[in-house]
């Protein structure tokens, strides 16, 4: 029951040198593929020569939009499609309104940030043909409306980490993207719901790491080996076997990222 961590962030154990120790926990657990996800310049660079020494390791490059104020990185984009390590997805890249700043003169601008920044990595990855990995957060209606601008097709995008309802996952799944969940399954009961309402077949599984540790880890930091408990979480809401869950989002990572 081998399974893909669809998105983590890797760099922060690198940095405190327990990196070995989380990789050798992830094989222990079976999770034998990992996508990194870029969020800023830094970690862009620092996935491009990781992956290199990591088979099973794959990376995305793309500017959070809680970082949509370092807007210039985006010009390093193109060159990590240079490289011999290339990146597989534009990502995450999106729109975070619960992250905005209080005072209402500084709203609007924030706001139009992370929209230009957005429109840049969307334009980018259509022009590129490269799949996108979403965050968005308390803006769903914004998101969506510039997804459907990009003419970047559904099965192209993947919202991660969803947090939204089951109106929301209807629209999503109209559009035919694709959505993938995080350990928030495992202690919030209301994500039951839209998780039954997702289309199977375009269903992932993350962890999000170092962030959002799932149940019963918490409070653990996260790490790639604990998606074993938000795949098993999943799989009981679905009321499917772990095994035939485990090989249906495996497939549906693979292809969505082009890795199998
Ligand atoms: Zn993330």
């Amino acid at each position: 029951m081998k399974i893909i961590d669809s998105h983590c962030h890797l760099d922060d154990f690198f940095y405190d040198g327990t990196i070995d120790e989380i990789l050798s926990n992830a094989a222990v657990a079976s999770v034998d593929k990992m996508v990194a996800v870029g969020t800023h310049l830094r970690d862009w660079q620092f996935y491009c020569k990781f992956v290199g020494k990591h088979q099973n390791i794959f990376y995305t490059v793309g500017l959070h939009p809680t970082n949509s104020e370092m807007a210039e990185e985006i010009d390093a984009l193109p060159g990590f499609l240079e490289m011999e390590n290339k990146p597989i997805a534009i990502g995450e890249i999106g729109l975070d309104y619960h992250r905005l700043p209080k005072e209402p003169e500084a709203k609007a601008p924030a706001i139009e940030r992370q929209k230009n920044a957005f429109a840049a990595q969307l334009k980018f990855a259509k022009a590129s043909n490269l799949p996108v990995v979403i965050h968005s957060r308390q803006a769903f209606d914004d998101t969506f409306e510039m997804l459907t601008q990009s003419a970047i097709p559904g099965e192209n995008v993947l919202f991660h980490c969803y947090g939204y309802g089951v109106c929301e996952m209807g629209k999503i799944k109209e559009f035919g993207a694709f959505t993938s969940f995080s350990g928030t399954i495992t202690y919030k009961p209301d994500m039951a719901e839209p998780l039954k309402a997702a289309n199977l077949n375009r269903l992932l599984i993350e962890t999000d790491c170092p962030y959002l540790t799932p149940n019963p880890h918490k409070p653990k930091r996260n790490e790639p080996a604990f998606l074993r408990a938000t795949a098993e979480c999943a799989a009981k809401i679905l009321n499917m076997r772990d095994g035939d869950f485990c090989d249906l989002v495996r497939k549906n990572t693979e292809k969505f990222f082009g890795i199998g």
